[in-house]
């Protein structure tokens, strides 16, 4: 049984209270270790730890601070395949992933925002003859940075690598439902030399330690990514303490087909926005406008590839769709098929849970689910359902694509697939997502503004646009 303990001040600590919570393997159903159930009182101890560490920690030259940031970056390189093992096991995604995408991108991570520091300059603005404003920068404090189960060490470190860049110590906790990653970077930050107290990670339920880190009255700012309903109750929970705070919530992203797309690479590419990561990518494409011409040929293509990509166990390396997190999702999202059906959907491809033999036989697998016949207005195309669940419509103008495009109550990314430059660049002025590709879908500059418009978010992170969040802006006027 693998348990996994908090990491406060430097060390690996039991919780208080002493309770522990099952962790389940996605792709076996089998518990397979324990996490701590932590409380109020454990973060009161981080709390305390990162208080101590504060003044060190600021106080320490910016190149030093860098160093310690590429060398957890060099440790997660290091450990890239027991960390690839540790996410796929925990998650369910296929192992390739987690060693090609999700724990890379953690390094970079650390190595972009150690960079960034040292780049990270602030303003002037003169007052001719009268005064000089400059402003400075500081780091918030003591910052909470949440995050979700579906690229575990990918967001944890999106979050924790710009806090700690910008001078604060973090209190972070991972999803209950994939710790393991998180716990291992606490021996990655020790060995890479991170002070004591900097960086704390508690592991829990969202509802029990994820809300006594909001609510903490030390904890200045909150960092967050996860579902819209959490997000609003977060926001709601906050707002008359004016602690700073970020929002990644969910998204129901549309991919605008054209006719003039260039089909086979389109193809290959939208599959993978439809199913990489079983679906579970917030970023994920999900609404599908394909425009009349190519309609019927695009379906087909679609559908080919879906009933060719078997879910297997995601330890395999051969594997490419893994296991969907867990139980009560997989319930989530085969009860959103069912509701596809009863509003007059058509299921073109998958639908159904797929049992897999050996030791395999009891996890959450599901079929590329491919649906089309559904409104606007159905439920699985307004809803984020955020499975291997996609649908299809049709349409036969930029109009009504646009029209149909932004029918959403949220506004994350959305991808446009045309060899057409002025209707590219048209569309993608209208669209009300915070992100837009074009012939691409999930290719990042980390250097970009990262987050979503109306119920998709709250302020935006990456590059210097986290490095302002995890700091406070302060004016000085010197008049001479
Ligand atoms: P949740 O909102 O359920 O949980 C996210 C995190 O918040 C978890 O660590 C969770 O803990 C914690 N949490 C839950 N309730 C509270 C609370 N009351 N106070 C503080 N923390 C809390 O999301 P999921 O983990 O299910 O993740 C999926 C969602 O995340 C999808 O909607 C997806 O779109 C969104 N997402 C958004 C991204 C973006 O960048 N916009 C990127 C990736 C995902 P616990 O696990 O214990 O419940």
């Amino acid at each position: 049984m693998d348990i996994i303990a908090n990491f406060i001040d430097g060390h690996y600590q039991a919780p208080v209270d002493g309770g522990y919570l099952d962790n389940i393997e996605s792709a076996t159903g089998l518990t397979y270790g324990q996490i701590p159930d932590s409380d109020i009182n454990d973060v009161d101890i981080a709390v305390t730890a990162a208080k101590k560490a504060l003044p060190q920690w600021q106080a320490m030259p910016l190149e030093q601070r860098a160093d310690v940031l590429y060398a957890i970056a060099q440790e997660i390189e290091n450990r890239i395949d027991e960390l690839a093992l540790a996410e796929a096991t925990d998650n369910g995604k296929p192992v390739s992933l987690a060693r090609t995408i999700d724990i890379p991108r953690a390094a970079a991570n650390f190595k972009f925002f150690a960079h960034a520091c040292s780049q990270f300059a602030s303003e002037s603005h003169a007052m001719a003859g009268t005064a000089i404003n400059y402003t400075l920068r500081q780091p918030v404090g003591i910052v909470g940075c949440i995050s979700p189960w579906n690229l575990p060490l990918y967001l944890f470190t999106w979050k924790i690598a710009p806090a700690l860049a910008a001078g604060n110590c973090v209190i972070a906790k991972p999803s209950e439902v994939t710790p393991k990653t998180a716990a291992l970077l606490g021996e990655i930050c020790q060995k890479a030399g991170l002070p004591a107290g900097v960086l704390n990670i508690l592991h829990g339920q969202g509802a029990k330690v994820g809300q006594a880190i909001c609510q903490h009255k030390l904890i200045k700012a909150i960092s967050f990514t996860g579902g819209t309903a959490t997000g609003a109750a977060i926001a709601q929970m906050l707002a008359p303490s004016f602690k700073k705070l970020s929002l990644e919530l969910g998204g129901k992203n549309p991919a605008l087909i054209f006719a003039d797309c260039d089909f086979e690479q389109t193809v290959e590419q939208v599959f993978k926005a439809s199913f990489a990561n079983q679906g579970q990518i917030c970023l994920c494409a999900s609404r599908h406008y394909i425009e009349r011409p190519i309609y019927e040929k695009f379906k087909q293509a679609l559908i080919d590839k879906a009933k060719a990509l078997q879910p297997n166990d995601p330890l395999l390396t051969e594997t490419q769709m893994g296991a969907i997190v867990s139980k009560p999702h997989l319930d989530k999202v085969l009860n959103y098929i069912e509701i596809a059906k009863s509003q007059g959907g058509t299921i073109l491809a998958g639908g159904e849970q797929v049992n897999i033999s050996g030791r395999c036989q009891q996890g959450y697998f599901l079929q590329p689910t491919i649906i089309e016949n559904l409104p606007n207005d159905a439920r699985c195309n307004q809803e984020e359902i955020f499975g291997p669940v996609i649908t299809l419509q049709v349409f036969d103008s930029d109009e009504e694509a646009l029209v149909l495009a932004n029918d959403s109550q949220y506004g994350l990314a959305a991808t446009i697939w045309s060899n057409n430059l002025q209707r590219t660049h048209t569309l993608a002025e209208q669209l009300n997502t915070g992100i837009v590709w074009v012939n691409c879908w999930l290719l990042r500059d980390l250097r970009t503004p990262f987050g979503g418009m109306n119920n998709s978010g709250l302020g935006r992170e990456g590059g210097l646009e986290a490095m302002r969040f995890f700091t406070e802006s302060k004016n000085v006027c010197v008049k001479y």
